[in-house]
Order: C-alpha cells, then sequence, then structure tokens
C-alpha cells in the first residue's frame, strides 16, 4: 500500500500541472483564433516531419531536351538534359543528404544528392559552386545552385540523372530519369 500512494503522489502532482496548463494552452489557441497558421509555419512543420512534396529540379522556365539530351542519346548519354536560362534556380526534387558537391572537367559544378529511398539524383553544369555541402540535408525544394553551363557543356542548362541504389557510381546504375521528372513537372 505505501508503494502504491508514492508512486501516485507524483502523478497526481502531474494532473495538477497539467489542469493548470490546459486551460492556458486552450486560451492562447482561442485568442490565437484569428491568426491562422502562416504557409511558412505549415512548411516548417511540414519539414520537421520530413512530409514536404516533391519539387522540380528546375525552378523556372524549362524545356525538355531531346535527341542527344535525352536520356542514352549520343554516346551513352546518362540523364536527361533541362534546357533553361543560366541562372535559373535549381532546386531539390527530393529531400536526402548530400553525398558529394565538387567541380568535374565534364559535370562541371555538380551535386550529388541520396534522396531516403537510396537513389541518388545528380545536378550537374552548375554556374557556381553548389550550395550545399557533402552532408548536408536538404528538403525538396530546397536550392541546390543555378543552372549554368560549366563542364563540357554547349548551352545552358541542367543534366539531371537518376541512379539506383547504392548510388552514383557507389554500384548504382543510371536510369532514365524522364518518368521521374514528367511526373515532378506534372504535380
Ligand atoms: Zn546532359
Amino acid at each position: 500500500m505505501p508503494r502504491i500512494l508514492r508512486s501516485s503522489a507524483p502523478t497526481a502532482g502531474l494532473v495538477t500541472l497539467l489542469a493548470l496548463a490546459l486551460p492556458a494552452v486552450a486560451g492562447a489557441y482561442a485568442t490565437g483564433g484569428t491568426t491562422a497558421p502562416t504557409s511558412a509555419q505549415i512548411d516548417a512543420l511540414a519539414r520537421a516531419a520530413g512530409t514536404l512534396p516533391p519539387a522540380f529540379a528546375v525552378a523556372g522556365k524549362y524545356d525538355f531536351g531531346t535527341g542527344e539530351n535525352g536520356f542514352g542519346g549520343g554516346r551513352g548519354h546518362q540523364g536527361q538534359d533541362l534546357l533553361a536560362a543560366c541562372g535559373t534556380p535549381v532546386v531539390a526534387a527530393k529531400a536526402g543528404k548530400v553525398t558529394v558537391a565538387k567541380w568535374h572537367v565534364a559535370a562541371g559544378n555538380f551535386a550529388v544528392v541520396e534522396a531516403q529511398n537510396g537513389t541518388n539524383h545528380v545536378y550537374m553544369h552548375l554556374r557556381s559552386p553548389a550550395r550545399v555541402a557533402a552532408g548536408d540535408r536538404v528538403d525538396p525544394g530546397e536550392r541546390i545552385g543555378v543552372v549554368g553551363q560549366t563542364g563540357r557543356a554547349s548551352t545552358c542548362h541542367l543534366h539531371f540523372e537518376l541512379w539506383t541504389a547504392p548510388g552514383w557510381y557507389e554500384g548504382g546504375e543510371p536510369v532514365d530519369p524522364e518518368p521521374l521528372l514528367r511526373r515532378l513537372a506534372a504535380m
């Protein structure tokens, strides 16, 4: 019996605390009734929950490249080119972790993002070094850089690659990203 009494004492204290706190919380909601959460607040909650919707990789006007600008075009083109003006924002298509962000003679400034399902998204020819670094977590729609033509590129465009797990030059293989990009474009 004394054991029960001892353990019930803190519980009673907690109930008292809740009873004191709840009306205050309810009151805050009631008085805040005229200020609905802003979209920024909702975005912050979605970010925290990891539920932001995917985004199209080019945040601006673009065209799907065809022929040798498509996957498998030319001599084994490993991605899909999205033709857009230099300076157009490039954003993360999905949430993930940046595994590579550097410069390469052919890719120019580029970044690789590993999505939660293990697939990799690669963003190449960025005008300037990526705004993200290896190890960073990115949200869908988060800026990675801007469209450029660094590396081997004859015009301004984003070269986008999709790799199966375990990823870009880590045992995965490049697959045609066009169906994914078309899906994202339609959202
Ligand atoms: Zn390309």
